[in-house]
């Protein structure tokens, strides 16, 4: 991994110029992986968490967000209908946020991990649909689902769409009506689908994990900036 010293990193950043940076370290606002760091001469590789006055510092002024989306919300920069959307939730000061866009939907009850970015690039390779990000899913159901039922969702069920399979499957708990489901597929309504297809009725699904961010530490309806770290991971 590629080193740079860190006035250099929080300049490439936009935070300020690379002698402006100087002065944030010196006053002791910039963090790295948790600690304060003054020394001029450190260096940081993309996998450290760089914070100035606690906020996470990310690359070059693109913008990331993870939102822990609550149900009643439409996955859309714009609903014509005047409906709640997840863009209403994101409220970023400045004009930051009017190139901002979600990564791929969830339908309006589903709730969960959404990635919110202006990086059209990673967005683009996000949802492609043969390399797309893994994505973990939680189904609540009205009735247990059987044994075979995880085997044939697993296997792959036929949609109007073609085959639909989990990459994993398996129970949550010993009543049998939560299920996970593993896809890096991302095809409209698809766990809804394949579950219906079985004769399921989905009470809640809900998206625990999307390309290895969790919603830990993120309460539902709030978002937070995704680390360096973290787009670096993604990237
Ligand atoms: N699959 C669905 O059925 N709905 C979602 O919102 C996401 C995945």
């Amino acid at each position: 991994t590629e080193e740079v010293r860190l006035n250099r990193f929080l300049a490439r950043a936009g935070v300020a110029s690379r002698r402006g940076a100087d002065d944030i370290i010196a006053e002791r606002r910039v963090r790295v992986n948790g600690e304060i760091v003054t020394e001029m001469g450190s260096k940081v590789s993309p996998t450290d968490r760089v914070e100035v006055d606690g906020r996470p510092i990310t690359p070059a002024g693109l913008v990331y967000i993870l939102l822990n989306k609550p149900t009643d919300t439409i996955t859309t920069a714009d609903d014509e209908k005047g409906r709640k959307t997840v863009l209403d939730l994101v409220d970023l000061e400045g004009g930051e946020g009017d190139a901002l866009f979600p990564v791929g939907r969830l339908d309006r009850n589903t709730t969960g991990a959404l990635l919110l970015t202006t990086d059209g690039d990673l967005a683009h390779r996000l949802m492609h649909p043969r390399y797309g990000a893994n994505k973990l899913y939680l189904a609540t159901t009205e009735r247990p689902v059987t044994a075979p039922e995880i085997e044939a969702l697993r296997a792959g069920v036929e949609l109007e769409d073609g085959l639909a399979k989990a990459d994993q499957v398996g129970y949550v708990d010993e009543d049998k009506r939560k299920v996970a489901l593993a896809l890096h597929e991302g095809r409209n309504r698809q766990v809804r689908r394949m579950l219906e297809h079985l004769g399921h009725e989905v009470n809640a699904l809900e998206r625990v994990g999307y390309a290895g961010l969790d919603l830990s530490g993120l309460r539902r309806g709030r978002w937070r900036r995704l680390q360096a770290h973290e787009v670096n991971m993604l990237r």
